[in-house]
């Protein structure tokens, strides 16, 4: 897909979204050359209209946009592009520069940690010690927290619910790890049920 740059003096707006939690993260400007530069190399390079030159984003802070996917608006003059962020990206220390780090969409960060956790064998990690001991103890668990669920639904303390809710969640995330699959196809099979 080709990108039109004629209309802005050679420069085409960049919106930066995170790729686990689709949270925005920033907005900079891009010339052909940073564009170029930014597919070769995966990482970002914006065009700094302050700077006046290209400007890799974590250049001084080492805080670089790792590049996941690349997408062109509907009249090729906007750009949209999905990182992995490296810390934080606002230079004021704030994660995203539209504010703090958004907890809508965490489920998949956390997953993201969950399969590093198992994937790099952690030994010190909860997470890694339960997947060792297999399917039906990881299945036990879920069983255990679905039931401690039901049990604090029909208390009338808040924390303890949502608490017991988070656990849930957690271990269950685990067992669809440990089964190869991810949220995404569960996700996908409620989406078909609502057609
Ligand atoms: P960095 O590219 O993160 O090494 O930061 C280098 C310089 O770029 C900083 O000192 C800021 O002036 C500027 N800068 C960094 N991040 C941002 C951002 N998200 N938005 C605007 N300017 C930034
Ligand atoms: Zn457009
Ligand atoms: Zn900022
Ligand atoms: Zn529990």
């Amino acid at each position: 897909m080709k990108i039109n740059f004629s209309k802005d003096n050679g420069l085409v707006p960049v919106i930066i979204q995170d790729n686990r939690t689709l949270q925005i993260l920033m907005l900079g400007y891009m010339n052909e050359e940073a564009f170029e530069k930014t597919k070769r190399e995966e990482i970002v390079t914006f065009f700094s209209r302050s700077k006046n030159r290209l400007w890799t984003k974590g250049e001084e802070s080492g805080n670089f946009l790792t590049v996941k996917s690349i997408d062109i608006d509907c009249d090729q003059d906007t750009v949209l592009i999905k990182v992995i962020p490296k810390n934080v990206v606002c230079h004021t220390g704030s994660f995203s520069c539209f504010g703090g780090k958004s907890d809508k969409g965490f489920l998949y960060e956390l997953e993201e940690k969950i399969s590093q956790r198992i994937n790099d064998k952690i030994e010190e990690s909860y997470t890694y010690s339960l997947y060792q001991r297999g399917i039906n103890k990881i299945a036990q668990k879920v069983g255990e927290e679905a039931v401690e669920l039901v049990i604090e639904a029909k208390d009338n303390n808040d924390e303890l619910f949502k608490n017991e809710a988070a656990d849930l969640l957690y271990h269950f995330l685990i067992l669809l790890k440990t089964k190869g699959f991810s949220l995404q196809n569960i996700e996908e099979i409620l989406q078909t049920r609502n057609k």
